[in-house]
């Protein structure tokens, strides 16, 4: 249980994903611990899309593997690696950005979206499926309408997860399992146990954030991003508000000066679409 009210204190610290204006997230305190790798609780408890035929080359989708799930932070292990991770997706002009900062830059990115904003992400695919193909980019389970989870009826949790991974298979040809990030990093160990027998595995929370599930300055995202973007960073962004726009260059130029490496969450933790 400890750990469980340290995850949602590390993340909530960390806010994210609110679909609603809210009072700015604040800061974690300068050397406050922040947990790297956790188990959860849990684990002490018990429309079609087809793709053209030549473009097949993704992996069947796999069979789900039941077990019970284990909270991430970070990087496993100390390592110049970081993985970008951006969520929800309601600004089309962000989801568009964003696709296309992953296609000119090369930079792994993970992308966990809603299919409650499937108009805006469906239009996108055929960018993305090559890029997912090479395994530059991932896709991510954050539930089909972003409604958080604690608390709602187990059926309701399942199906809402469930239609968003139906989506995923549909568009990007791939599973998103074992992947399952909580909408506003918010779970328990119930919600843990029910989305392990689903076969999301990892509960994705986060380390690092751009501060931007709610519009903010540009100069306030930098702040987040030089101070957050640190080797073994899971960072968390959000598809919702322009202001990133305009930061890709001085973001890709940060990684570059530290020295940092995006990876998917795949290459960071060793799982893979095959397996799922
Ligand atoms: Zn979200």
């Amino acid at each position: 249980m400890l750990l469980s009210l340290l995850a949602i204190g590390a993340a909530q610290a960390l806010v994210s994903c609110s679909a609603k204006p809210a009072a700015p997230a604040a800061p974690r305190p300068a050397g406050a611990p922040v947990p790297v790798s956790a188990r959860s609780p849990g684990n002490q408890l018990a429309a079609p899309r087809p793709a053209p035929a030549a473009q097949q080359t993704l992996p069947p989708i796999p069979a789900a593997h039941p077990e019970n799930p284990a909270v991430v932070f970070g990087a496993p292990a100390p390592t110049r690696r970081i993985a970008i991770t951006i969520d929800d997706g309601y600004s089309p002009e962000t989801v568009a950005g964003y696709v296309e900062f992953a296609r000119r830059s090369g930079i792994p990115i993970t992308f966990a979206p809603n299919g409650a904003y499937r108009a805006i992400w469906d239009r996108h695919a055929d960018v993305l499926r090559p890029l997912i193909e090479t395994g530059q980019v991932q896709i991510a389970n954050h539930t089909w309408t972003h409604l958080q989870l604690p608390g709602r009826p187990d059926d309701a949790i399942r199906a809402d997860i469930e239609r968003n991974e139906d989506w995923i298979e549909r568009t990007f040809g791939i599973t998103s399992r074992p992947w399952f990030r909580p909408p506003y990093g918010s779970h328990n160990a119930h919600v843990d146990a029910l989305v392990g027998e689903l076969g999301f595995t990892r509960i994705l929370l986060w380390n690092g954030s751009f501060g931007d599930s709610t519009p903010i300055s540009p100069e306030q995202l930098m702040g987040l991003a030089s101070r957050y973007l640190q080797p073994g960073t899971i960072m968390l962004g959000h598809a919702n508000h322009p202001t990133v726009l305009g930061l890709f260059d001085q973001i890709q130029q940060l990684i570059a000066e530290r020295r940092l490496e995006p990876v998917t969450l795949d290459t960071m933790f060793q799982t893979s679409r095959a397996v799922g």
